[in-house]
């Protein structure tokens, strides 16, 4: 196990571009912004947020991965949950509730109503999702650029055995999330609409004009796999002169938390750190599904450390470092290592 690098604030790189579904990727972000202050670098940090999860729910457009980042870099998240607002309320869900509206498993906080009412009325009103979504970040001063991987409407469905009817549908990647905690038998990851989106505005130029790309734990299918997934995105990613290195959200043989372990298995692969880089893919070649790789260097955790020689082989630089992104300073550790690992890579 290489031991953590001490960085000082010339280390960390002046453009940092940083792709990320919700909690993993907001826990990363964290991370990095408090590495730069305890580095005292002022890193211009964008990000590239998921917007797969997306879905109207009561007239409203609510978008979770990028509420996410947004209220945990901006102090607004209910830490305790990891997602939603902060001392929430549920007035709004009770009143629905008792007029027999549902659904009964997924209920908007008042506060965070707010968001969403701002939101679908500035869509309302012509603006597209990543004016909305600066819009919404001059109040929450995340310390990042957020854009949304399209302004395009993508929704990811799973297919499932419903276990009312009996019957295989496709249904929200919210409801098989939500409402069935993954725990549905699933045989197929369906993101409706991505094969038709094009990149949000500043998207590609934030991928070519980085120092430094960083692939956080967030989930490799349905978080990862559909920013990748929006025409475009991974060919830039597979053409930036910056250094592409990603952190596994596979700790030995399962994710720290969610349904990435589940989702690998639907759509075909191995469940392990190593598993997860090979499908990502090395530069240069493809990955496992055929498609362009996007990456350099890939940290595993020290459980995993045996990954390390099997991924070189593959093209892929990897150490073995502590991955659990258990408070800010742990976290930190986590993102020098991941930067001090691009710098290699970017020498090479
Ligand atoms: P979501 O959109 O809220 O599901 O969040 P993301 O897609 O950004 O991240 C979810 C992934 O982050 C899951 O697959 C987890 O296994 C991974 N993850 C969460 N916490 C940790 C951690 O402390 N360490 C690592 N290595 N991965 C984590
Ligand atoms: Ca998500």
């Amino acid at each position: 196990m290489s031991s953590m690098p001490v960085m000082s604030g010339r280390d960390v790189p002046e453009r940092i571009t940083v792709l990320s579904g919700g909690v993993g990727g907001a826990r990363f972000l964290q991370g990095l912004l408090h590495l730069a202050r305890r580095t005292g670098a002022s890193p211009e940090v964008t990000v590239v947020a998921n917007t797969a999860d997306d879905w109207w729910l009561h007239g409203l457009k609510v978008c979770p991965d990028l509420d996410t980042v947004m209220y945990t870099l901006g102090d607004g998240i209910d830490v305790e949950r990891g997602w939603g607002r902060r001392d929430e309320t549920w007035n709004a869900r009770d009143e629905m509730a008792a007029y027999g509206v549902g659904p009964a498993w997924f209920g908007l906080g008042d506060r965070d109503l707010a968001t969403h009412l701002v939101r679908t009325q500035m869509l309302d009103a012509g603006y597209p999702l990543s004016a909305v979504t600066e819009a919404l970040c001059r109040r929450w001063q995340p310390g990042v650029r957020l854009l949304p991987m399209t302004d395009d409407r993508v929704e990811t469905h799973v297919v499932i055995d419903d276990p009312d009817s009996g019957e295989r549908r496709a249904v929200h990647f919210q409801e098989y999330w939500v409402r069935h905690h993954a725990e549905v038998p699933a045989h197929g990851v369906v993101p409706i609409g991505l094969e038709d989106s094009s990149p949000a505005p500043g998207v590609l130029d934030a991928l070519a004009g980085a120092d430094v790309v960083l692939v956080p734990p967030s989930n490799p299918v349905v978080s990862i796999g559909t920013i990748l997934g929006v025409p475009g995105l991974r060919e830039a990613l597979a053409a930036t002169p910056a250094p592409v290195v990603g952190v596994s959200g596979i700790i030995g043989e399962d994710h720290v938390r969610g349904m990435a372990r589940q989702l690998l298995g639907v759509v075909g692969v191995e469940v392990s750190a190593a598993g997860v880089a090979e499908h990502y893919g090395p530069r240069g070649r493809t990955g496992s599904d055929g498609a362009p790789g996007v990456l350099d260097g890939w940290l595993v955790d020290t459980v995993d450390e045996k990954a390390v020689e099997r991924l070189r082989s593959a093209g892929i630089a990897a150490r073995a470092v502590p991955l659990w992104m258990t408070d800010d300073d742990a976290t930190a550790d986590l993102v020098a290592a991941s930067l001090d690992l691009a710098a290699e890579v970017g020498r090479r």
